[in-house]
């Protein structure tokens, strides 16, 4: 079976906003606040149709520091799906202290994913909006793409746009031109 390249989303502050908690950006803790970014559904779209396959890749340590409940995450990502297709959402449920291979800036995630799925990791794209997206998809091989926010650095993706509709422009403008038969 040949590898296939795949795109891997961040969730919060990329597919949906992020819910300010204490000045901070945080997840949603039920259906009701996830609010789809308004370009995703076309973007993963446009992105299925030049032959990535796609994937969530999203920490979620909420549930394992009590804040939401582990039924509440499972409606997050059942209401997610329902907008939009993706081959798999991956989560790491872990926090810190779990000391686990999947929390993110690890690449567990990615790994296991391409182990599962045949992806060319050389040829995939991590895309986040915090720093630790940019390191994640590095420690995994990857291209990355970071969104430009107040609260990340913005230091070491490959490219870095305002909206995701400009990183979906330039990742297909990257892309080796297509033999057509
Ligand atoms: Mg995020
Ligand atoms: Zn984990």
């Amino acid at each position: 079976m040949s590898l296939r390249p795949a795109i891997f989303f961040d969730r919060d502050g990329v597919l949906n906003d992020v819910v300010w908690r204490d000045g901070k950006p945080a997840s949603p803790r039920s259906p009701d606040e996830l609010l789809l970014a308004d370009d995703c559904r076309e973007v993963v779209s446009r992105l299925k149709s030049a032959g990535f396959l796609t994937f969530v890749v999203t920490n979620q340590p909420d549930v394992r520091r009590g804040l939401m409940t582990a039924t509440d995450l499972e409606a997050i990502h059942r209401r997610l799906a329902e907008h939009i297709t993706f081959e798999e959402i991956a989560c790491c449920p872990h926090d810190d202290r779990d000391c686990c291979g999947c929390r993110k800036p690890r690449p567990g995630m990615l790994l296991d994913l391409a182990r599962r799925w045949s992806v060319d990791l050389a040829a995939s794209w991590m895309i986040g909006d915090q720093d630790r997206d940019t390191a994640c998809g590095q420690a995994a091989g990857c291209h990355t793409a970071l969104l430009s926010r107040s609260y990340n650095s913005g230091a070491g993706a490959d490219i870095n746009a305002a909206e995701l509709t400009l990183i979906c422009d330039q990742i297909l403008e990257s892309l080796p031109l297509r033999q057509t038969a």
